[in-house]
Order: C-alpha cells, then structure tokens, then sequence
C-alpha cells in the first residue's frame, strides 16, 4: 500500500480542485468553501482510514491522544470496513461519537460535569451545513481508499 505520506500528499494536491468545483457548482461564499476545506484538511491529517494500523502518521498526529485509536485498531482489521469506501468514515466518526459519549457520561456519574438536560433538544441541525461538513470529511478517505486499490491493482500487473 502506499505510504502515509503518498497519501497525504495526493489528498492535499487535490484539494485545490475540489475547492474549486466546489466554488463552481455548490456554493461561493468564502465560509462555506472554508467549512468545506477545514473539514477536508481535519480528515486528511487526523482520520486516515490507515488508523486501523498500529503505527501510523494520522495517529502520530493525534500526538498524547495517539492512544485513543487503539481499541479502533483491534476492531477493525487493515483495510477492511475501515477503507470501506461507505463506512469507512462513518466508522471513525461513530467511534469519536462513541468515545465522547462514554466521556461525558463518566464525567456525569462522577458528578465533574453534567451533561446538559437540553442536550437532545438541541437546535436543528443545518442540513446544507452538515452536508459540506460530511462531504469535507468523507472526500479524503474515498481518495485514500481508491488510491490503495490502484495501486493494489497495478502491483498484481
Ligand atoms: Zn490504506
């Protein structure tokens, strides 16, 4: 497979021409194509599909926090759902939910912080908002994924 910085360096080369169809046939304004590429940049530096491996450079990246992906690590096996090109980014988003989630509620039981009894009644979420936001995160990980079957395939040539 290629390697991590292979990876990143062809997410980031293409990021320029997605911003640009982005700013051609979805939306112009400054903040949208920001949300678009900040979300972009955050899924290519931090949620590579590669956390399934134990040695990584999105993990390194995560610095102290490295060692959150571990348990992600030996559910998911190399290349498996994690590089799905579906549910591979659903996968590490749902694990962050998860690992927030049982944050919040130890710091509740131990009375540190309450989660906020409106929390479920929260505003409705923007839905153009969060499909950029969801299109930004998602983008990388179908580049990385069809990237390492290109290159799978070309080895087997
Ligand atoms: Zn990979």
């Amino acid at each position: 497979m290629p390697s991590g910085k292979t990876h990143l360096r062809i997410e980031l080369l293409l990021l320029p021409v997605w911003v640009a169809l982005f700013y051609l046939f979805v939306d112009t304004s400054w903040q949208a194509g920001a949300l678009f590429a900040g979300a972009y940049l955050f899924s290519s530096l931090l949620l590579s599909p590669d956390l399934d491996l134990r040695y990584n450079r999105s993990r390194r990246r995560w610095g102290l926090l490295g060692f959150i992906w571990i348990p992600y690590t030996k559910v998911f096996k190399h290349r498996g759902v994690s590089h799905s090109l579906l549910f591979g980014t659903l996968t590490r988003l749902g694990y962050l939910g998860l690992l927030a989630l049982i944050i919040a509620f130890v710091l509740s039981y131990f009375n540190i912080w309450a989660i906020p009894s409106d929390a479920l009644s929260a505003p409705p979420i923007d839905l153009k908002f969060l499909g950029i936001l969801i299109a930004g995160l998602w983008l990388p990980n179908v580049i990385h994924t069809v990237t390492d079957h290109v290159h799978s395939a070309l080895l087997r040539h």
